[in-house]
């Protein structure tokens, strides 16, 4: 069984403004990083518009239609913004999130790995928010959930900051387990303990500046694999964000790439036991180019060695 490696050029077509951190050349720096690895090569195609109003409100569709502009760049808040090419790369970002579980449950490949932008976690169901517009992995969580059948999946959040976004599109749904580790105080400010979702099932993990790799593996082994264990999910998504990484300039976390490559190879390890190894990674943030390639490379190494050894 194989990885797939899911993208678009369209995705380099949403160009924020000189010196904004969400840049063009961070998916650039991660395809280079990933450019020699033996992976399944799969254009993201466009989502519809039904799959997005799996968790957006169409005011929303609406709202970033109208505000899309023609020539130059629009500010949505203090650091979203859209050119010309925005809203087709967001609509690649969800269509590649979606089309990698399609591929996942067909058993077409083990896991894939959806290197698209904008990100998507911060994006809530009105509101485009902290460089994201559509909550890609959200949308394709409850895609697997609603058309493909599933009973349970959970998403693990290991981006520095917290996944707002997912946890607002998620909220009431009982089926999805969300756990966001991220570091606190830190933008965007949500994510406290007490905020667990209308059923309990949101787990938040905030954790202090400077936390490092060996901590960060204490948590995932004594909190976040236990959690996902007990909730028996079908399938695994990651929320795959390498901004807790020591360089990164939006945050002052501590993990080293290598950190990123054991996360993903104990995530998948447990994704083996209880799901059948069925993994689907999105891109989230990372803003230090060269940690953010080195970092997506440990992560995808650990996906395709998990697709090498997996039995189903
Ligand atoms: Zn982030």
């Amino acid at each position: 069984m194989t990885t797939a490696l899911i993208t678009h050029d369209d995705c380099h077509g949403h160009v924020t403004p000189d010196g904004h951190p969400e840049q063009v050349a961070r998916l650039h720096e991660v395809l280079r990083a990933l450019e020699n690895k033996d992976l399944l090569r799969r254009e993201a195609p466009m989502a519809d518009d039904a799959t997005i109003l799996l968790c957006h409100p169409l005011a929303h569709l609406e709202a970033l239609n109208a505000a899309a502009p023609e020539t130059g760049s629009v500010q949505l808040d203090a650091d979203t913004h859209m050119s010309p090419g925005s809203l087709k790369a967001a609509y690649r970002a969800v269509g590649g999130a979606v089309q990698a579980v399609d591929m996942v449950l067909a058993g077409e490949v083990q896991n894939a790995f959806v290197a698209t932008r904008p990100p998507g976690h911060h994006a809530e169901k009105q509101s485009p928010m902290g460089f994201c517009l559509f909550g890609n992995v959200a949308i394709a969580a409850k895609h697997a959930l609603e058309r493909h059948g599933l009973s349970r999946v959970a998403i693990v959040d290991f981006d520095v900051h917290h996944g707002n976004g997912t946890q607002d599109l998620l909220w009431d749904e009982a089926r999805a387990l969300f756990i966001s580790s991220h570091e606190m105080p830190l933008y965007p400010g949500t994510g406290a303990q007490h905020e667990v979702g209308a059923h309990g099932q949101i787990t938040n993990i905030p954790l202090s500046t400077g936390t490092d790799g060996g901590l960060y593996r204490k948590i995932l082994t004594g909190r976040i694999l236990p959690l996902i264990e007990t909730f028996e999910p079908e399938m695994l998504f990651i929320s795959a964000g390498f901004d807790a990484h020591k360089d990164d300039p939006l945050a002052s976390l501590a993990l080293e790439t290598e950190d990123f490559g054991w996360i993903t190879d104990q995530l998948c390890a447990l994704a083996g036991r209880i799901c059948g190894g069925r993994v689907v990674s999105c891109l989230e943030g990372g803003y230090n180019l060269p940690a953010l390639g080195a970092s997506a490379a440990a992560h995808v190494d650990a996906l395709i060695a998990a697709g090498g050894s997996s039995l189903r």
